[in-house]
């Protein structure tokens, strides 16, 4: 019996709002608040024939605290699901730390604006001493350790897929496959074809930027920094077969390195096709990925917000999708003195994610684990105070419910290992 506020109704939070939908007992209760209320009163009456979850619908501008807080008060949720955008992660944070609310996100926070001077004297100090240059880290979250301890709440961070499955299999391969581990790839393939020549699977504008950033790996207890996409491997995957994939910094890494410290090397490879890349590198080019306002014609404009505009909705991806994803993990390490390799992962179909939620894989493959990891809080299996990435969380119950829910693990214990 648990109230929960969902923050955002894109293709996550859609698909989170269903599976929540299929598991009324523990989500009795639903607020689904977004910047546009239309597309949360459209999800609410698509479900409500559906489901004995009691939905309601708000309107909110998650980037004002205030807004945020008056919304908390008046509905008193037991847990906030912040499924808008990385931007606002900080926003909500300190709106449940106010109101003495729980709190899980899926991505860690990066700002809107990459050019405000307070955040860049941050960031570039953040970028020498850690060694890699990405706009988002966990360190603007992490800040707030303290004040969830002491408030007696949880916050959950990245309990999407990658992240958040891919740290649970690093946690149950920890707990039971190995006594330490010496690497980590995590890879992630989307084997889905959309027949558009360039489109983006989430959100457009933080999709571009994480894969136009350099790439980095973590090694012998540092960064590695590489020019962008230009670590490239092939892998046979199953189910799907052989992909290009590349190596890109991945926000997950960060807390690993931290929370399994033995590792020698973690690194992430994503799959992209030659059109994607193309496309990409060329709009780079043209500046069209800028988030520095331009003036047009009297108007101010962003370059990568007018792109967005101009790009299929990753929600209207779903129909076409046709293919499946594969995202897991291979292990390297050792198990009673003797060296072992394991492989976990999740293969996810994309027509089948449609014809049961109305999305494709990838928003599929994020709003199960979101649904999942709030099912872990609000049913007290994971029960900590403070802020935490989720391998420092119990995999087994989590496993277990994204089993249940709709993303199934392959595990092999002689994998291709990648070079
Ligand atoms: P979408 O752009 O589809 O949806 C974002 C939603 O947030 C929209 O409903 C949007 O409202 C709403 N929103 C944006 N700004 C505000 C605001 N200021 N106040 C209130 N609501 C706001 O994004 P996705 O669903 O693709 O992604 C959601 C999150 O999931 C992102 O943080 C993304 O990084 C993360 N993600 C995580 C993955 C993982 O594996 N961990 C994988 C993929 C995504 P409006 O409709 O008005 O625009």
């Amino acid at each position: 019996m648990s109230k929960v506020l969902v923050i955002g109704c894109g293709g996550v939070a859609s698909v989170a709002i269903h599976k929540c939908c299929q598991v009324s007992e523990v989500f009795t209760e639903l607020c689904i608040a977004s910047r546009t209320k239309s597309k949360c009163d459209k999800l609410a009456a698509e479900l409500a024939p559906k489901t004995a979850t009691k939905i309601t619908t708000a309107q909110v501008d998650a980037d004002d605290v205030q807004q945020v807080i008056d919304l908390i008060r008046s509905f008193q949720p037991d847990l906030v699901m912040n499924i808008a955008l990385p931007y606002q992660d900080l926003t909500i944070m300190d709106a449940c730390l106010a109101c003495g609310v729980n709190y899980m996100d899926t991505a860690n926070y990066e700002p809107e604006d990459t050019d405000d001077p307070e955040w860049r004297a941050v960031y570039e100090k953040r970028c020498e001493e850690a060694g890699f240059s990405a706009y988002f880290d966990y360190s603007w979250q992490w800040a707030y350790r303290k004040k969830f301890e002491e408030a007696g709440l949880t916050a959950l961070l990245g309990c999407g897929f990658d992240p958040g499955v891919t740290q649970a299999y690093c946690a149950y391969a920890k707990k039971h496959e190995f006594d330490s581990i010496d690497t980590i790839d995590i890879l992630d393939c989307n084997g889905g074809d959309h027949g558009y020549a360039f489109a983006t699977n989430f959100n457009p504008e933080v999709n571009l930027r994480e894969v136009s950033a350099p790439g980095s790996y973590w090694e012998n207890g540092r960064w590695v920094e590489i020019p962008a996409m230009s670590i490239k491997r092939q892998y046979d995957f199953d189910q799907v077969g052989q992909k290009d994939m590349y190596l890109l910094h991945h926000e997950e890494i960060e807390s690993l390195a931290l929370n399994i410290p033995e590792v020698k090397r973690i690194r992430f490879f994503m799959t992209f096709g030659q059109s994607y890349l193309d496309h990409m590198r060329c709009l780079e080019d043209v500046g069209m990925l800028s988030t520095v306002p331009v003036e047009f014609e009297g108007q101010q404009i962003v370059p990568i917000k007018f792109l967005k505009a101009l790009l299929p909705d990753p929600a209207s991806l779903g129909p076409r999708t046709k293919g499946k994803t594969n995202i897991g993990c291979i292990f390297t390490g050792k198990k009673d003195g003797k060296e072992k390799t394991y492989y976990i992962y999740n293969v996810c179909d994309h027509q089948a994610c449609f014809h049961e939620v109305g999305s494709q894989a990838v928003s599929y493959t994020t709003g199960v684990p979101a649904m999942c990891g709030a099912l872990m809080l609000l049913t007290g299996q994971w029960k900590k105070t403070g802020v935490y990435t989720v391998e420092e969380f119990d995999p087994d119950p989590f496993l277990e419910a994204l089993d249940q829910y709709g993303l199934p693990k392959n595990e092999s214990w002689n994998p291709v290992l990648v070079k």
